[in-house]
């Protein structure tokens, strides 16, 4: 059978560019190894799908880093607007509940999937689920077909959506990177993103499921002053997890590889200061300090904080000596902590790193090497920051691809 574009990988980066093909007249096949489509559109936002959010195109790019340039075009061709724009018009009306972070309005993903299933059977995309792409097939500069683990498939065309290597049991083993290698594409470094991490200080365990609200992390090292994050943090049984780190993770995983331990600093008391911190104590001497402590974070935290402080439970102020006030003041405005490893790509939300982007016409989504092979979503070296970022990124390169094709 011959087609006109085959994509590979059914999230929604390959479903958009499927769409966009096939809107555009195309007989568009679309290959899913899973039993069913778009599974990680389903499990995203925690199957609530945090589809995009509300940002102007300049601010939204800072949040892909240096990369963000990159993806300029496909944002212009599709942006957040065209989506929700797009979505409704399928049946899936979003809102932003906090004017940021956009969902559907059922908060389901699968009304998403669903609709875009629908859409892309009213197209007349063949959809084909349970077969593995193991091959693109090219002569010299020309793609001309897939090899899958069932049959042979040709089209002058061919996709490569097939994500990261993150949550692997959502199909994303890694596969397009094989595919791109064997192109003669080449791949950056892959780093597990968008992930707990784990911390030297065992006293995390004690704290497990506690939520600090609106922490502020910082790497402690000099030359990385400037990473910062802010938002909910929550202790596990062995580090850190919560919205502040998925962000923060994507920065200091490259970083575990040059430096074994990570030190950051934490402010987990809603941005008090020392001085903040000296008045709260002077002004409650008459309590214990563990006491006062639970003025402003959970009690389990007040009693780590007293014992790093070699203070005891029954302690107040003016009974302390010199040092350990000064201790505590320093660990109220900035508790240390040392990030010794991560919970690696089975559970990271996003790869770092993917097909160099050098290889890739940013207009186009069209490889550089093969005429006719084109790139969308995760499996490029394009990854953002929590809220949205991921899945807009996604869709608006797929449509780009689908459109050019
Ligand atoms: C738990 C979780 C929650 C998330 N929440 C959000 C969120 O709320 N908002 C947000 O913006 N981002 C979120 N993300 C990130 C976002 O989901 C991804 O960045 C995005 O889905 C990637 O889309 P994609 O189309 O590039 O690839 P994917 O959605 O990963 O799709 C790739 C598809 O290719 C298939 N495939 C792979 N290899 C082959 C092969 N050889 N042959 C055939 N098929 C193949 C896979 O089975 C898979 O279905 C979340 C991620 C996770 C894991």
């Amino acid at each position: 059978m011959q087609y006109d574009v085959i994509v590979i990988g059914s999230g929604g980066a390959g479903i958009m560019a499927a769409i966009a093909a096939a809107q555009n007249g195309k007989k568009v096949l679309l290959l899913e190894k899973l039993s069913t489509i778009g599974a990680k559109l389903k499990a995203s936002g925690g199957g609530k799908c945090n589809i995009t959010n509300t940002l102007k195109l300049n601010e939204f790019l800072q949040y892909f880093g240096k990369n963000g340039r990159f993806i300029r075009d496909a944002l212009t061709t599709f942006s957040s607007q065209d989506l929700r724009e797009f979505l409704k018009e399928i049946g899936v009306p979003t809102h932003a509940p906090d004017g940021f972070r956009v969902f559907p309005t059922t908060h389901n993903s699968s009304t998403i999937i669903e609709a875009l299933l629908q859409h892309l059977k009213k197209l007349n995309v063949e959809i084909k689920t349970n077969i593995s792409a193991t091959k693109i097939l090219h002569k010299t500069n020309h793609v001309y077909g897939v090899a899958t683990n069932q049959e042979d498939f040709f089209a002058p065309n061919v996709v490569i959506a097939t994500g990261g290597k993150g949550y692997p049991m959502l199909g994303t083993t890694g596969d397009g990177y094989t595919l791109a290698q064997e192109c003669g594409h080449t791949i950056t470094k892959l780093y597990p993103a968008m992930l707990p991490l784990h911390t030297k200080e065992q006293w995390v365990n004690r704290l497990r499921a506690n939520t600090i609200a609106k922490a502020t992390l910082k790497i402690d090292l000099k030359k990385y002053k400037k990473l910062k994050a802010v938002g909910d943090l929550i202790f596990t049984k062995n580090g850190l997890r919560g919205p502040v780190i998925l962000d923060f993770a994507r920065e200091i995983t490259p970083l575990l590889e040059t430096h074994k331990e990570i030190p950051i600093v934490a402010n987990l008391t809603q941005g008090m200061n020392e001085n903040d911190a000296l008045e709260l104590l002077k002004k409650n001497s008459h309590k214990t300090v563990f006491e006062t402590l639970t003025q402003v974070v959970p009690k389990e935290l007040a009693t780590i904080f007293c014992e790093l402080s070699n203070i005891t439970l029954e302690q107040k102020y003016k009974q302390l000596q010199g040092s350990s006030k000064e201790k505590l003041v320093k660990l109220l405005a900035w508790t240390p902590l040392t990030i010794i490893g991560d919970d690696g790509f089975e559970k990271a939300m996003v790869t770092r790193g993917g097909v160099n982007l050098k290889e890739i016409d940013p207009k186009t989504m069209q490889s550089k090497r093969i005429n006719g092979l084109y790139f969308c979503g995760e499996v490029l070296d394009i990854d953002g920051a929590c809220g949205g970022y991921n899945l807009q990124y996604c869709f608006s390169s797929g449509y780009l691809c689908g459109v050019n094709i």
